[in-house]
């Protein structure tokens, strides 16, 4: 097989600037490294902040994306856990240094030393990309590489933002009716939870997605639901839905921002925040959340509804995205999506 030594790839030079279609050599694999040809990689709200220039420091030149699908084509000396020909997938949490004290303490999320696919390591909007295998998950069979892709970000860290508010109660609001919030409303409503989600004043569309998925209740986020919540996800990034969600949380409930970045938070009365409320943020991803989604998401069966771009329209993708005019999540193709391991 001939292998080729040149792959296109969506670069961001500049923050607030278009991404520039370049071609590019093909990463070589480091000892833990797998080289994949990507078939699918999803696109985050968290790469709208980091092209918007929201996100401190990202390496640059940086190719964005960190939910990303595709075959390993070539294997680092040390790689054990996959082989070629495999489909994997690429998270965000990209590397860990398994030594700080947050490590050690099974908070690798918050490691000092932590990478991020597609911020701080270049990702997955381009033919090939190179990840450390130990951060890397085997997709499940049920899944397209374009509905998987959601799955390995909007998935992951929704499924973490979950867990933090699941125990609170079976009244779960989800503010924010985006990639991750659809995810998420199939695995509560499995779960036995009763889902109430908030979108955009007026945003009919989304409140009927989100019922079709099983939200008990949608409606603005500027409402109040018919019941108080006993608990809150935060996915929209916007910090004036913080006191709106405590306002419709009941005692002792929580409010989870799941979000890398909000607009500010407005100043609101204690009394929100009294009676053993709680307010936190969920950073990351560990990649034990990971093999727990995994798991679960073909049991529901989590369906992703996709929107699928070819790689070359990332830019399209990405402004579809920041106008909200994506239902479920955004997918971009590349064009071995449909014929893996062909690379003549
Ligand atoms: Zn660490
Ligand atoms: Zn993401």
């Amino acid at each position: 097989m001939k292998t080729p030594t040149k792959m296109l790839a969506m670069v961001l030079e500049t923050p607030r600037q278009p991404l520039r279609l370049l071609e590019l050599p093909i990463p070589q694999p480091g000892p833990e490294q797998v080289l994949i040809q990507v078939h699918a990689c999803g696109v985050c709200r968290t790469d709208l902040h980091i092209v918007d220039g929201e996100l401190p420091n990202p390496k640059l030149p940086l190719i964005p994306g960190h939910e990303i699908v595709g075959t390993v084509v070539q294997v680092g000396s040390d790689v054990e856990r996959f082989r070629l020909g495999q489909r994997i997938g690429v998270p965000w949490l990209g590397y860990t240094d398994g030594q700080c004290r947050y490590c050690r303490r099974g908070q690798e999320n918050l490691c000092d030393h932590a990478l991020f696919t597609g911020y701080t390591l270049d990702g997955g909007y381009a033919e090939y990309t190179v990840a450390d295998q130990r951060y890397c998950f085997p997709i499940p069979e049920a899944y397209s590489d374009a509905e998987a892709a959601p799955l390995l970000c909007a998935g992951l860290i929704g499924y973490r933002s979950y867990r933090m508010a699941a125990a609170s109660g079976e009244r779960l609001g989800i503010y924010g009716f985006g990639a991750a919030a659809h995810i998420i409303t199939q695995v509560a409503a499995y779960q036995g939870k009763r889902v109430y989600a908030f979108t955009r004043p007026g945003d009919r569309s989304a409140q009927e997605f989100a019922r079709r998925l099983g939200a008990a209740w949608a409606g603005d986020s500027t409402d109040m639901p018919p019941q108080e919540l006993d608990a809150a996800i935060i996915f929209a990034p916007v910090g004036s839905l913080i006191p709106a969600a405590l306002r419709a949380t009941a005692k002792g409930g929580i409010v989870v921002c799941g979000g890398i970045h909000m607009s500010d938070v407005p100043s609101f009365p204690y009394r929100l925040l009294w009676e053993e409320r709680v307010v936190r943020s969920v950073a990351n991803l560990t990649r034990q959340d990971g093999e727990e989604l995994l798991t679960i998401a073909p049991q529901v069966p989590v369906r992703t509804e996709v929107q699928p771009f070819p790689l070359e329209q990332a830019n399209e993708a990405l402004d579809n995205l920041r106008r909200g005019k994506i239902q479920g999540a955004a997918v971009l193709i590349t064009s071995s999506g449909r014929h893996p391991l062909n690379t003549d």
